[in-house]
């Protein structure tokens, strides 16, 4: 059988462990993960584009569990009623191809997406950063915040989006979270002004310029969430002409992500070599340095196998008969007559 975990059970997940403690126990499942890189079989996110958005397939094995993600990136959705982003995943045993989970990934990628940019904050950052800028107030946001609230400890926000409304909705669900000081900005350049972090998390499908490079600072370090694939990016190329970068897996980011405005030669490091202690992070204090996030289909292993965990050990979720249960393995005839499976 499979384990099928909808978004309501991922919910009562969550809320049993809490979202701070559940964001932490993600980032060390992505550090661990992260950490065996060699081990995994990787490729590119295949990408059916349309005018108005993107279709994703995301694969990724060892040697022992294979990951998928189904994933659409649709900017105009929310003017229908539909999010932005909508997931879903299977894991399954390498050594028979069973499927043995069947999970909701739209929550999930939230807070995967989340605890991989606070991880990459933690290895190149300037530590003890307090004051972060959100720019892009949508679906994203809340968990942006809680995960640099939790596990880098800044306690000052400054916000801003261009739908007064979305800014209304994050200050309303961020109130529950008091030892984190949420301040509205007048424009990306004041929410940006004095910012140790500054987080992009914007959707619409041009080459956007929502950091320029007078608005940086020295040391400043820039969580680029919002530029994941062709066309669609958030930052002036010279401010990644001033920085340092950081991408989760090259190949695919050189497609996707910010670096598809420089040249194929551009520099760029890959995370979990910072992470393995086999390249440098920040090298000075006064270094800007960039995260390129696209997102890469190993954190939704690391999401998919703790989501996997969690609902075995509490119960949470529904076996379903995704695949054809046990019985004559060479009888699948017998699906076809009314009894189908007795
Ligand atoms: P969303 O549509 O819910 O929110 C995006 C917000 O950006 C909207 O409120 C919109 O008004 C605002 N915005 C657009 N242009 C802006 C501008 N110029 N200045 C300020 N605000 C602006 O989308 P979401 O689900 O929150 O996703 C945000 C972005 O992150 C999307 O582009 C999505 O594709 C991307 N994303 C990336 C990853 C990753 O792993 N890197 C994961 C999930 C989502």
């Amino acid at each position: 059988m499979t384990r099928f975990v909808d978004i309501q059970t991922l919910s009562d997940l969550i809320q049993a462990v809490g979202i701070p403690r559940f964001l932490q126990d993600l980032a060390d499942a992505i550090r661990e993960d992260f950490l065996r890189w060699p081990e995994f079989d990787k490729s590119a996110r295949l990408a059916s584009h349309s005018a108005v958005g993107v279709i994703e397939l995301m694969p990724v094995s060892d040697a022992r569990r294979y990951a998928f993600k189904y994933v659409n990136g649709h900017p105009g959705n929310t003017a229908h009623g539909l999010p932005t982003v909508m997931a879903f995943g299977v894991l399954a045993e390498v050594e028979t191809g069973h499927p043995v989970l069947l999970s909701e990934l739209t929550l999930a990628t939230a807070l995967r997406t989340a605890a991989m940019s606070a991880l990459a904050a933690q290895a190149v950052a300037r530590p003890g950063a307090r004051r972060m800028a959100l720019i892009g107030n949508g679906a994203q946001a809340e968990f942006q915040a809680l995960a640099f609230h939790t596990l880098l400890g800044i306690d000052e926000l400054r916000v801003y989006d261009i739908d007064p409304q979305a800014t209304d909705k994050l200050v309303r669900n961020l109130a529950a979270f008091p030892a984190l000081r949420v301040q509205r900005a007048a424009s990306i350049a004041e929410a940006v002004r004095g910012a140790e972090i500054v987080s992009t998390l914007t959707a619409r499908k041009a080459r956007a310029t929502i950091v320029t490079p007078e608005m940086l600072e020295p040391g400043m370090h820039l969580n680029a969430v919002g530029g994941d694939c062709p066309g669609k990016t958030e930052l002036h190329a010279e401010v990644l002409r001033a920085a340092r970068v950081f991408v989760e897996y090259e190949p695919q980011t050189r497609v996707e992500g910010e670096i598809q405005q420089m040249a194929p030669g551009f520099p760029v490091v890959e995370l979990w070599r910072v992470l393995a202690g086999a390249e440098a992070g920040r090298q000075s204090e006064d270094q800007v340095t960039v995260f390129d996030s696209v997102g890469f289909a190993l954190e939704d292993y690391s999401a998919l196998r703790l989501i996997h965990a969690l609902a075995l050990q509490q119960g949470a979720g529904q076996d379903i008969a995704l695949v054809p249960p046990a019985g004559d393995p060479k009888d699948l005839f017998r699906f076809t007559s009314p009894r189908a499976g007795s």
